[in-house]
Formats: C-alpha cells, sequence, structure tokens
C-alpha cells in the first residue's frame, strides 16, 4: 500500500482546540472570518519556524496542520531516519568487535524495540512542538487548508474562514507514487513514509531509485540484516552530486553488500504466497543493441519506492486564486519568498528548490523578519548550502560539483584536489571502507568553490568547512590551518 501524504487521506489526528483564544480578535463585519497577521498553512520545518519567529516580532499568527507537527523532518524524514542510521552504524561497528579485541558472543537485534523507541521520541517532540506554540500564542488551528474564492486571500479549514495580510504556504512535499498503469502490482510497495510504519525487519527488501533516500533506505535495511537490492534506471547513484562522490558510493554500496541491479527497472509486481514477486527489465541504454532482459526477484517482503518527491498542493486550491507553479506543480517564488500573489508567499520543499529542513527553516525566519520587523532585505541566500547523505559510509557535500564549475566558470580556471584512503580506523578491521575527498578550486586565488567527501565521520566534519566556504575560503587558507592528527580531517588541509 502507498502511504500517501496528502492530509485528506490520513485519519485525523486528535489535536485540542481548547485554548482562550483572545488573540483572533478581529472578525469581519460582513462574513464570518477571523483576521490574523499572519496565517501559515503546514506546520512542518517551515512553517513552525516562521510562525514563530513572526510571534515572537508581534504577529497575531495561527498555523493550520492536517497531520503531526513537525511535518515531513520530525515525523517521517531526518529525525525518524537518523535513529534508524544510528542503529545501522552499531551494526557496522559490531563487525569490527573482534578486531578491536572485544569478544561478543551472539547478538539479537530487535526492531521492535528501536522502532517504539523511535516512535515514543518522536511523540515527544510532537508534544513539544504543541507547547511550543501554545508558549508562544500561537493558534493551532487541526484541518486541511484550502483557498477559498473570495475577493481578499482566504483559507478555510473545517468550514471556518481564515484570513491575514500575509499568508505563508509552507505545505511540504510527499513521496511521488507510480500508478497502477504505469507499473501494475505497484501499490504492492511501500514510500519512504511507510518505510517508518514496519513494524519489523523486512527478511527480503528492494528499494527503487537512485537518490539520497533509497540509497540511505538500501543502507539502512541491508546493515540491519536484511537482503536488500536496490534497482537504479542508470549505471550510479546520486547522478547529480560529484561524479567522484557517485562513483565511490555506488561502490560503497556494493563492497557493503547490496545487490546493485543498474540499468534496471520494474515491470510489474505481483503478490505470491512467499511475498512479492517482481519482474524487472534491464537494459544498458549507453550500449548499442543491448538486448533487453526480463528477470525476476520473489519472496520480496518489502518493495520500496524511492522515486522522488511531489509538492502537497493538490488539494489547496492554488489554481483558484491564480497562483504561479512550475512543471511539477512546485510554487513559484522569487528571491524573497514571495509568490505570483501579493499577500501570499511560500517557503520549503512545496518551492521545490534544496529540499532541507534548515533550509525551509531559514527562509521562514527570514521571512518573518522581513514582514514584521520591516527588514526589507531580509531573504535566505541559497548559495553554498551544505548537505550530508547519511549513507555508509556518509557523504557531505557543499558548493559546486567540478561539472558544475567546469560549466559555469570555464575548464581552464577551476583546479581540482582529491584523495582517496583507507581510515585510520580500518588500520586494524578486516571489514573497510574508503575515504575520499576533493576540493573544486577557482581563478588564481584558488577560491574553494565545492568540498565534496565520503568516508568515516563526513557528516559530522562537513559544517565547520561549510562555514570557511561560505566565508570565501582560498586552498591556501585551508594550506595554512594546521592538521589534526591523526583524523580524516587533516587530509583536507594538506592536500597537494
Ligand atoms: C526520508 C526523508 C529523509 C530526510 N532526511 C533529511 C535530512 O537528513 N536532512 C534534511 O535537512 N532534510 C531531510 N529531509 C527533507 C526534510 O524533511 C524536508 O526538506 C523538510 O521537512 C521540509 O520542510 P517543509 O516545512 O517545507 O515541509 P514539511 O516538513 O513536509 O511540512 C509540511 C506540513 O504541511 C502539512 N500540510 C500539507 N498540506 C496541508 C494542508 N492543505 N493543510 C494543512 N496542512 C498541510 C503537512 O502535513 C506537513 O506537516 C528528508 C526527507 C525525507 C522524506
Amino acid at each position: 500500500m502507498f502511504f500517501a501524504r496528502s492530509c485528506r487521506h490520513l485519519p485525523s489526528v486528535a489535536v485540542p482546540q481548547t485554548l482562550p483564544w483572545t488573540l483572533i480578535r478581529r472578525r469581519s463585519m460582513a462574513e464570518d472570518i477571523t483576521r490574523l497577521d499572519f496565517l501559515v498553512i503546514g506546520g512542518g520545518s517551515g512553517g513552525l519556524a516562521g510562525a514563530r519567529r513572526a510571534a515572537e516580532l508581534g504577529a497575531v499568527t495561527a498555523v493550520v496542520e492536517c497531520h503531526k507537527l513537525g511535518g515531513t523532518c520530525v515525523n517521517v524524514g531526518c529525525v525518524p531516519k537518523k535513529v534508524m542510521w544510528n542503529a545501522a552504524v552499531h551494526a557496522e561497528y559490531l563487525h569490527d568487535h573482534n578486531d578491536y579485541g572485544f569478544e561478543v558472543g551472539q547478538v539479537h537485534f530487535s526492531w521492535e524495540t528501536l522502532k517504539a523507541k523511535r516512535d515514543a521520541y518522536v511523540s515527544n517532540l510532537n508534544r513539544i512542538y504543541r507547547n511550543n506554540l501554545d508558549k508562544s500564542k500561537i493558534q493551532t488551528i487541526q484541518g486541511d487548508a484550502k483557498f477559498t474564492n473570495n475577493p481578499e486571500p482566504t483559507v478555510e479549514v473545517n468550514g471556518k474562514k481564515y484570513t491575514a495580510p500575509h499568508i505563508l504556504i509552507a505545505t511540504g512535499g510527499r513521496p511521488s507514487a507510480l500508478s497502477e498503469e504505469e507499473v501494475p502490482g505497484a501499490s504492492l510497495g511501500i514510500t519512504s513514509d511507510g518505510f517508518f510504519e514496519l513494524e519489523s525487519l523486512p527478511k527480503r527488501s528492494v528499494v527503487v531509485g537512485a537518490g539520497y533516500i533509497a540509497v540511505e533506505m538500501a543502507g539502512i535495511l541491508s546493515t540491519l540484516g536484511s537482503k536488500t537490492s536496490l534497482l537504479i534506471r542508470q549505471s550510479g547513484v546520486l547522478r547529480n552530486f560529484d561524479s567522484y562522490i557517485s562513483t565511490n558510493c555506488t561502490k560503497e554500496l556494493q563492497n557493503s553488500g547490496i545487490d546493485l541491479w543498474k540499468n534496471s527497472e520494474v515491470k510489474s509486481v505481483k503478490k505470491t504466497d512467499s511475498g512479492l514477486e517482481l519482474a524487472i527489465a534491464t537494459k544498458d541504454l549507453e550500449k548499442k543493441n543491448d538486448e533487453e532482459k526480463i528477470s525476476t526477484i520473489g519472496q520480496v517482503d518489502c518493495l520500496l519506492w524511492a522515486i522522488g518527491r511531489q509538492p502537497n498542493t493538490s488539494g489547496l486550491n492554488i489554481g483558484g486564486i491564480g497562483l504561479e507553479t512550475d512543471e511539477r506543480g512546485h510554487i513559484v517564488v522569487d528571491e524573497f519568498q514571495n509568490t505570483s500573489r501579493p499577500g501570499i508567499y511560500a517557503v520549503g520543499d512545496v518551492c521545490g528548490k534544496a529540499l532541507l529542513t534548515p533550509v525551509a527553516i531559514a527562509a521562514g525566519r527570514k521571512l518573518a523578519h522581513r514582514l514584521f520587523e520591516g527588514k526589507k532585505d531580509s531573504k535566505l541566500d541559497y548559495s553554498c548550502i551544505p548537505t550530508v547523505v547519511f549513507s555508509h559510509p556518509p557523504i557531505g557535500t557543499v558548493g559546486l560539483t567540478e561539472e558544475e564549475a567546469i560549466q559555469t566558470r570555464g575548464k581552464e580556471n577551476v583546479k581540482i584536489y582529491k584523495t582517496s584512503f583507507t581510515p585510520m580506523y580500518h588500520a586494524i578491521t578486516s571489514r573497510k571502507s574508503q575515504c575520499i575527498m576533493k576540493l573544486v578550486c577557482v581563478g588564481k586565488e584558488e577560491k574553494v568553490i565545492g568540498l565534496h567527501m565520503q568516508g568515516l565521520g563526513c557528516d559530522e566534519m562537513l559544517q565547520g568547512f561549510a562555514v570557511a566556504i561560505k566565508m570565501g575560503a582560498t586552498k591556501s587558507d585551508f594550506d595554512r590551518t594546521v592538521a589534526i592528527h591523526p583524523t580524516s580531517s587533516e587530509e583536507f588541509v594538506t592536500m597537494r
């Protein structure tokens, strides 16, 4: 079953609406419309951050949320994913215990225990988010928001109307799904949302997709002990990352025991007594006259589609109020998060740019400062956004890829430094993983405009380097910095 995230299809979540909202004090005479200073649709990363900052700045604010507070990140994204990744890292280290002198006997892993603790943690976060809104005197309206056809922008929730001079759309996105026409039996699979509902570790998993969510989920499943295949349409994963990363990550997935099916697509899925059976077509499009091969993977108890995400706009009636969208349905905004309709703004995944929690948060906060503090230049700078993929080992990347740098600055102006080595941690382990690092520099002064790495510790290594790069560091600034020994990160300041 697909777990569609459109709230209209989800069971309602009981959230009390009992606060004495004296704040909502202005009502239209002609029609019963509640008037606020700031109305936010979507209680996820961007919406909550924008609402709380606006309330701090004195705006009478309400947040409409149709599912759980915290949005994708807290409920079905970064937070539960990181818990699962941490568990997978434990599993990896268990392999190394003997090499480090620990004699560990039979180890039993309980997915059920992990899930119960993870769910409790997430529920607690939901409560904290609700308390924070209450403390900030922000009204929480539980339900699906939809724009009405009133002349002034107005939103209806559960039959009640709300308006404000400033309305923020922060409705995020949901996993893309294939229709039964596209792939018969497709709905027998789950998406990343369904991954977090799995009650036990699947014995046999197939993950479809080459983006970071596919890579992360295949890694978690495989490392925790599910026999996992990853199906990708081309020859490598993470194809929009620097090619050094894409190639290495593809190799690491295979090294770690994931059964990688390149140039492959699922043609159909059927249910059998022993699980799902997938018919798979494999054809290398780069090879002339390569014949399509049809193979079968059987006894699959988890088919996970990780084939992209789409914006949550379908129930909002944004067409009715004339908001411009792109070809994929994302709301078009300018650099100040203004939509094509004055007084309506959008931040976060619904805009389709840099789909990351800190991006949505920062854009929401910047917008609040512009609207309610008179900071007319307040906007998010979308350049040099660092990002981590929680693969095994993790990936860190910031700035331009080598390919982008060459395209935008010219090959003659770009200088690349790179290195690849086995981290010292693995000196005495039989399990090995590589560390690769690349610096993309430009111009005579060799300004560092891109940094890419995959290896143990790269997730925590990136943030500091991102600060340096945002500040405009050059290769000689890196070289002037004394190394920290023995670490992997020291390689970045000793590259030649
Ligand atoms: C599996 C996975 C892993 C991820 N890992 C990371 C990570 O490690 N690091 C990272 O930075 N990012 C990660 N992300 C991305 C991150 O979760 C999103 O970029 C972020 O949540 C976007 O915030 P947002 O405010 O735009 O939307 P969301 O957080 O999705 O919030 C939107 C909210 O709007 C609500 N809503 C939708 N429509 C309506 C409506 N009509 N009326 C009322 N409410 C509505 C939704 O229920 C939702 O709560 C991950 C995402 C996924 C799926």
